[in-house]
This record gives structure tokens, sequence and C-alpha cells, in this order.
């Protein structure tokens, strides 16, 4: 199984035009939809069949509207979108919903529409080709969950936006045995502490905090850090937490589970 880094900052802009949250699965299945898949051809896209949400906010679903319209015609069968009930009735209600954009749900037709959306819940798991993907809730403004992505080898869990005081993501990341790699959040530097606390994100205090919690020696890399910010973060974070061997995590690199 291959993961493909496609985007993993907190903004655009970012270094090297960097690119918001979009993690891809081989060649056919995503973890959230962001700017990311902008950097795929159009053969590319049309062989996604499944995209993963950890939550609605427009950095992680972004260019979803767009990929669908892309494919939509040359496709044999629709996209499905996974997630949490409240993120699909989000996208529904704000995105696909005839104004800001078609309802791909039914067009072109109720029977044999471009997209289809496919609800879970917290701790279910789908199983695809081998891959099991697990949803993990996390905290943050509005619900959202991490993916345990697990080969049968080994897991690799990316958080997408989590804030502090989660101890219910550190407890399942503690009951996974075969954790290689955590692909974790730290959109902000510590001065802005307050800030992530009111926006249900890490800093690299809280990151240090969440960290305690956890028993294993994963991998561990930061993501979704403030364009501008980024090596600020991760200076604090590796200065903090020097034993864990903490890196950033970029776009375009690679895991094989
Ligand atoms: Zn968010
Ligand atoms: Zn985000």
């Amino acid at each position: 199984m291959k993961i493909h880094i496609l985007g993993c900052g907190g903004g655009i802009g970012g270094r090297r035009g960097g690119h918001t949250s979009t993690l891809m699965v081989d060649d056919d299945i995503l973890v959230d939809c962001g700017t990311g898949v902008t950097s795929l051809s159009l053969e590319e896209l049309t062989r996604i069949d499944h995209v993963f949400l950890t939550h609605a906010h427009l950095d992680h679903i972004a260019c979803l509207p767009l990929m669908v319209d892309a494919v939509g015609d040359t496709r044999n069968s629709p996209v499905t979108v996974h997630g949490l009930e409240a993120t699909l009735t989000a996208l529904k209600a704000h995105i696909f919903n005839g104004t800001i954009w078609p309802d791909f749900t039914r067009i072109p037709s109720l029977q044999r529409p471009w997209m289809r959306f496919e609800p879970l819940v917290g701790g279910e798991s789908v199983m695809l080709r081998g891959c099991r993907l697990t949803a993990v809730p996390v905290c943050h403004t509005i619900p959202a969950v991490a993916y345990q992505l697990d080969s049968g080898q080994a897991s690799l869990v990316v958080s997408g936006d989590t804030g502090g005081s989660c101890p219910e993501l550190w407890t399942a990341l503690n009951k996974i045995e075969n954790l290689r790699t955590l692909l974790i959040e730290t959109s902000f530097p510590e001065c802005d502490r307050a800030l992530a606390d009111l926006s249900g994100h890490l800093c690299p205090g809280l990151l240090a905090e969440g960290l305690e919690r956890l028993r294993g020696t994963p991998d561990i890399y930061i993501t979704h850090t403030k364009p501008g910010q980024t090596a600020q973060i991760l200076r604090e974070v590796q200065s903090r937490l020097p034993a864990r061997r903490i890196q950033m995590l970029n776009d375009g690199q690679e895991f094989t589970l």
C-alpha cells in the first residue's frame, strides 16, 4: 500500500507553493480533497473511486466539487464520498446545494449519479482492497475524525484537524499495535496558543502534552502548519521533544505500508 502526500499545508502559498490536506492511497483513494488534488492529471483524477473526509472545513474539501465535475462523465460509477453524517450533511447544505455547485448525487440522474455519500461513524472501519480505513474521533470546532490506514503489516494515522485536550485520540493511538507513522497537525506557533485553543488546533506545547500520553514510538511528522510559520513551528516542536525526532511532512512525500 502506497501513501502519497499531495498536500499537507494549513493553507496555500506555503513552501514551494504548498497545497492543503490531500493524501492519496495507491491510485484510487483520497483522504481529504484539498488543493493537493490539483497536482493530479485528468487521467489520475478519473481513477479516484473513494474520498474519505476528515471534516467539512474548506481546506479539506476545496477540490471535491471540481474533481467530481471533471471526471463525472468519463467514469462508469459514482465517486463514493465517506464521512461523518455531519460532514456529509454540511456538504449537501452548503456546497452541493444547486446554488454554489450542482448536486452530483442527483446528476445526471438519481439512478446513475456522479457522486454518492456513504456516512460512517467514529470507530467504523471500511475495508478496500486489503486496506482498512478506520475513522478515529478527534476534537475540533466541528465534528471531525482522523483516519487509520492499516495494510495489515503497518498502520499510518493522519490526524486531520484536532485540538488539544483530546485524550480519546491518544487512547485510540495507543490501541494500534502496528502504528508505524503518525501525521499530526500542528497549525500554530506557540505564541498563538490561545488561537489554537479557540480554533481547535494544536501548537507545539499542546502537541507535546498530547504526546506525553503516547506509549509507542512511531515516526512522527507534523502537518497543517500555517504558511510562513512552518520553520518556526518545527523549531519549537523539536526543541520541546528532542527524543521524538519529529520531522516536517512535505508535499510529494511517499510512504509504503
Ligand atoms: Zn478544520
Ligand atoms: Zn484544516
